[in-house]
C-alpha cells in the first residue's frame, strides 16, 4: 500500500510516547505564556499591529512574486536598510522566514569543494543548510573553538564555520569571539544564526555579534529571524554588501521563494523602530531570565544558567516532560516541552522564555506552578 511505511512509523512513535499534536491557541487564552518566542512582548504591541495593518493596506495581503520580480516593495528595502544599520552591518537581505535565510546563507557560502564546520548543537535550519550545500560538512563538538580550528586546519580551499549564537534548546551562548579567531587563523568565513540573540543581547538588543565586537566584520555573516524579538514573521541575512549581492544572485530560497508578506515587513519595521526607542526592553528580557533561573534553582529545580532569554529546565524522561508541561497547562501556565527526536542529545526539558513584559508576580507564579507540578 502507498505510504504504508508511514503507519509503521506512527505505531513506533505511539509506542515510544513521542507523538506530537497540534493544539490551537485561542485569541484570548487565559494561560500565562512562557512558551512563545515573543521575547520583548512585541507581537501584539499596538505599534507593531498597526505597522502590519498599514503595510497590508498599502501593499496588499501578499508580496505577489519573487523578490527578483514583483516581490520587492519599498517597504522591504526600508526594512533591510534599517535592520543592517541597527545591527551594524553593511547590508541586509530579508527572507520569508529565518529558516529560508539559514538555508540561503549556508548553501550560497559553501560551494563545491568547500568545508562547512558545524556545531553539534546547531538549529535544524542550519543543519538542513549543510545538507543542501555543495560543500562537505564536518560536525564538531558543541561551543568549542579549538574543535573548529582543528577541523579548518584539515582543509584546503574555501571554508566556513556555522553556529547558532544562542542555542535554541538550552539557551547557552556560543563563544563567538573564539570562533571568529579560529576562522581568521584559517581565512575562513563565519556564519552565525542570531535568532535568539537579536533584541536580547548586545547594546539595546543589537544582537550577539555586536556584543562580541563582530558587527560589520567583513568575514562574518549573521542570520536572524523576524519572528521572535521582533514579534513578526520572516528572516534576514546581514553582512558585507558583496555577500548580500551574492545571495541575491545565488541563494535559491531567495530567488525561487515569494517575497516576505508586506504585513510581516511592516510589523518587523515597527518593532525595530520601537526597540530603537526603547532599548531597555532587551536588558529587561535578560533580567527576567536571570531572575527566573535564580528562583527555579532556589526551588530545587535543575535549570541551565541562561545567556539570553531562554531558560531550560531538565526533566527526567520524555514522558515525564510531557506530563509536566500538561500539568503546568492545567494550572494556567504555558511552557515549551522539548524531547527526542527534536533534541538529539536525548535530554528532555521544559523550555521557558523570559519575556521582557513579564511582571515579578507572573514570574513568581510561573515558578510556583513549575515547582508544584514537578515529576
Ligand atoms: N534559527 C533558530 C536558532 C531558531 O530557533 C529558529 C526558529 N525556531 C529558526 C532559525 C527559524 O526561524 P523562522 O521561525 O523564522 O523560520
Amino acid at each position: 500500500m502507498a505510504f504504508g511505511w508511514i503507519d509503521e512509523q506512527a505505531a513506533a512513535r505511539r509506542e515510544a510516547g513521542l507523538v506530537r499534536t497540534l493544539r490551537p491557541r485561542p485569541a484570548d487564552s487565559p494561560l500565562l505564556d512562557l512558551a512563545s518566542n515573543d521575547y520583548l512582548g512585541l507581537a501584539r504591541h499596538p505599534e507593531v499591529v498597526a505597522g502590519a495593518a498599514a503595510a497590508a493596506r498599502t501593499w496588499g495581503g501578499g508580496a505577489t512574486g519573487s523578490r527578483l520580480v514583483t516581490g520587492t516593495t519599498e517597504l522591504h528595502t526600508e526594512l533591510e536598510r534599517e535592520l543592517a544599520e541597527f545591527c551594524g552591518f553593511e547590508a541586509a537581505l530579508v527572507f520569508s522566514s529565518g529558516y529560508a535565510a539559514n538555508l540561503a546563507a549556508v548553501t550560497a557560502l559553501a560551494p563545491h569543494g568547500s568545508l562547512i564546520v558545524s556545531d553539534a548543537g546547531n538549529h535544524a535550519s542550519l543543519i538542513d543548510g549543510c545538507r543542501l550545500a555543495r560543500g562537505t560538512t564536518q560536525v564538531v563538538a558543541h561551543a568549542d573553538p579549538d574543535a573548529v580550528r582543528k577541523a579548518l586546519g584539515t582543509h584546503e580551499g574555501p571554508a566556513v564555520a556555522v553556529s547558532d549564537t544562542v542555542f535554541s534548546v538550552d539557551g547557552d551562548a556560543a563563544p563567538l569571539a573564539g570562533l571568529a579567531e579560529a576562522c581568521r587563523e584559517h581565512g575562513a568565513g563565519l556564519v552565525v544564526d542570531d535568532a535568539h540573540g537579536l533584541g536580547v543581547l548586545g547594546a539595546g538588543g543589537r544582537g550577539a555579534p555586536q556584543a562580541a565586537g563582530l558587527a560589520g566584520a567583513d568575514d562574518v555573516v549573521v542570520t536572524v529571524t523576524l519572528s521572535k524579538s521582533l514579534g513578526s514573521q520572516g528572516g534576514a541575512v546581514l553582512g558585507p554588501a558583496r555577500v548580500v549581492e551574492h545571495l541575491v544572485n545565488a541563494a535559491r530560497t531567495f530567488i525561487f521563494d515569494t517575497g516576505l508578506a508586506p504585513a510581516s515587513a511592516g510589523a518587523a519595521l515597527a518593532a525595530l523602530r520601537l526597540l530603537g526607542r526603547e532599548p531597555q526592553r532587551a536588558a529587561r528580557a535578560r533580567e527576567v531570565a536571570t531572575g527566573l533561573h535564580a528562583r527555579l534553582t532556589a526551588a530545587g529545580l535543575e535549570a541551565v544558567r541562561p545567556d539570553a532569554a531562554v531558560v531550560s529546565v531538565r526533566a527526567p524522561s520524555p514522558e515525564e516532560a510531557v506530563q509536566w508541561a500538561a500539568d503546568c497547562r492545567a494550572a494556567g501556565l504555558f511552557v515549551g516541552c522539548f524531547r527526542p527526536p527534536s533534541v538529539p542529545d536525548g535530554i528532555s526539558r521544559l523550555r521557558l522564555t523570559a519575556r521582557a513584559d513579564l511582571s515579578e508576580e507572573q514570574i513568581e507564579r510561573a515558578v510556583q506552578v513549575i515547582g508544584g507540578t514537578r515529576p
